[in-house]
């Protein structure tokens, strides 16, 4: 067995475990990071928040081109290669993990490729293809991410039963797809199949899509999903999925709504589907092998407990990224490291973010930042809402999309920005500003006197800030006395 020494070892090299190796390593600390796949890149690059986005592009741009028949250019219905695409989409994913693997060598990051199982507070065995390494370290930092949650009563061994990671690789454009779970991966992915040619239908056991994003977000999202998708089930559940010669047949119970013609509930209902694609969350990957060999504790969710600082309840282990708790993003996971980082090397860092962006990436977009207006109102603050509709800004007119609304929480005395939302096209590029003003303390009238590019449809934002004021330009709405 090999044997290595290193000053910060770090489990896992996902957008949390390589960004905490890169930064370490600027910091001039000598760095090892382990992973079992090839390059860094983690769930994210590979298997993730690139893949999917890459399929996303492909999807807005047969949108785009089917409708560009309205604007008097017409292409044709688009033929598919998918061979072609799937390679396409694997480019993407070669591109980005072989050139965070460059980074990797020429910062002098030791990346080995293996399994590693925790032998003591300070060492882990890796098992890899050239056989195994005891490591020793004086820090190590978890950062092995998380696996899509398996539900017992969609637990069926089938080619046909698929999760994200299957979903992603794109076996087929199924003619008949049902998505379990009306959440992120969900949405994204049956935006994909549903625009490639498949009749997505998408079943939620609760009472609206996306749960945890304010209602008004998510109806311009779902006015949209509702021409796309062939239905959508709201309050209903699967509870038993069979495979049949031609499909996986799917018994669903309906919780009281129905579906969205809104009828009322009835008796167990069955479909049966060439794929079932199942995204019902995640679970952290906090079943480390060996963790019992220190004393870092796990809660009742699964994630690992961390301080401010993300130190364990072991002095030498640190834990970030998904295996360290909500929400399970990729940005997430990067700041976390840089936090973790700076406490070993004894600064006073700490993650208290005011604000942490969340994107879906469906058409529209949703973006959100800072506390959500249903956040707000639990917590029982005085606020108010300025919201500003895209069909009256330039911008999303001329792209044909006005069909979205960007909207400020804001504390109604002092009118400071606590919280920014946005439904529209391209939303996820637009959310950045608002989590920068939130960071900074910005007040509504800072947005205000902002000048903004016309036509962008960054205005939105800069135009709710006005409304309020009762003075919006392109919307007429006084201020109430
Ligand atoms: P991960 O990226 O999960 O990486 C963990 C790594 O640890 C893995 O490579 C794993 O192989 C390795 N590992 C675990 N255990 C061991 C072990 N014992 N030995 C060796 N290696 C080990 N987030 C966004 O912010 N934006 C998006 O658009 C987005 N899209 C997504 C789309 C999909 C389909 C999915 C599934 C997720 C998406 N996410 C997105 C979430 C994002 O991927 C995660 O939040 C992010 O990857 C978490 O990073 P991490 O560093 O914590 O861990
Ligand atoms: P999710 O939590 O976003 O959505 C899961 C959905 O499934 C929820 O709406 C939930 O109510 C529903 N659900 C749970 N059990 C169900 C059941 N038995 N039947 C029907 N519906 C059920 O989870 P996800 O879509 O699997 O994504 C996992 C996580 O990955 C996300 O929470 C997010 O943190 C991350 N992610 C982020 C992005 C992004 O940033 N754009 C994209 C994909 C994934």
């Amino acid at each position: 067995m090999a044997r290595d020494t290193t000053q910060l070892a770090v489990l896992g090299a996902g957008p949390g475990g390589y960004a905490a190796a890169f930064y370490a390593a600027d910091l001039g600390m000598q760095v090892t990071l382990v992973d079992e796949e090839k390059n860094p890149g983690g769930v994210c690059l590979y298997r993730g928040c690139i893949p999917s986005k890459a399929l996303l592009h492909v999807a807005k741009v047969i949108d785009e081109a089917r409708h560009a028949s309205a604007w008097g250019v017409s292409f044709g219905e688009p033929t598919l290669d998918i061979d072609k695409l799937r390679s396409y989409k694997q480019s993407v994913v070669d591109k980005l993990t072989g050139g965070v693997g460059q980074v990797a060598k020429m910062r002098k990051v030791k990346f080995i490729q293996g399994r590693a199982t925790l032998t003591s507070p300070q060492s882990m065995k890796i098992a890899g293809a050239s056989g195994e390494t005891e490591l020793q370290f004086e820090h190590c930092i978890l950062a092995t991410g998380s696996s899509p949650t398996r539900v017992s009563s969609l637990a069926l061994d089938s080619p046909r039963m698929m999760d994200s990671t299957s979903g992603l690789e794109l076996p087929d454009v199924p003619a008949s797809l049902l998505v379990v779970g009306g959440g992120y991966i969900g949405l994204e992915l049956g935006t994909v199949y549903a625009t490639l040619g498949s009749k997505v239908s998408v079943v939620e056991m609760t009472a609206g899509l996306l749960p945890g994003v304010d209602r008004d977000l998510v109806s311009v999202l779902q006015k949209r999903l509702e021409t796309l998708f062939s239905r959508i089930m709201l309050n209903t559940k699967v509870v038993k999925v069979a495979e049949e010669k031609n499909g996986i047949r799917v018994t669903f119970e309906s919780g009281g709504a129905g579906d969205r013609r809104g009828g009322p509930s009835g008796p167990p209902s069955e479909e049966v589907f060439d794929r079932v694609l199942v995204a019902v969350g995640r679970r952290p990957n906090s079943e480390i092998p060996g963790l019992e060999t220190t004393a870092v504790k796990v809660d009742a969710k699964g994630f690992i407990e961390t301080d401010g600082q993300r130190r364990t309840a072991e002095a030498t282990i640190f834990a970030i990224g998904d295996v360290a708790g909500e929400p399970m993003l990729a940005h997430k996971a990067s700041h976390e490291a840089r936090v973790a980082v700076e406490a070993i090397q004894g600064h006073r860092a700490v993650f208290e973010p005011l604000a942490i962006p969340a994107v879906v990436f469906t058409d529209p977009e949703i973006a959100w930042t800072g506390l959500t207006e249903a956040q707000a109102q639990a917590e029982g603050r005085d606020i108010e809402i300025a919201k500003f509709p895209w069909a009256a800004i330039g911008r999303a007119i001329t792209i044909d999309r006005p069909d979205g609304v960007t909207k400020l929480v804001l504390d109604k005395k002092t009118g400071r920005i606590l919280g920014v939302g946005i439904a529209g096209s391209g939303a996820g590029e637009l959310i950045a500003e608002g989590t920068l003003a939130i960071e900074m303390g910005t007040t509504a009238e800072d947005l205000k006197m902002t000048i903004h590019p016309h036509p962008t449809l960054s205005e939105t934002l800069m135009e709710s800030a006005e409304v309020f004021f009762g003075q919006s330009t392109h919307v007429y709405k006084p201020k109430r006395k």
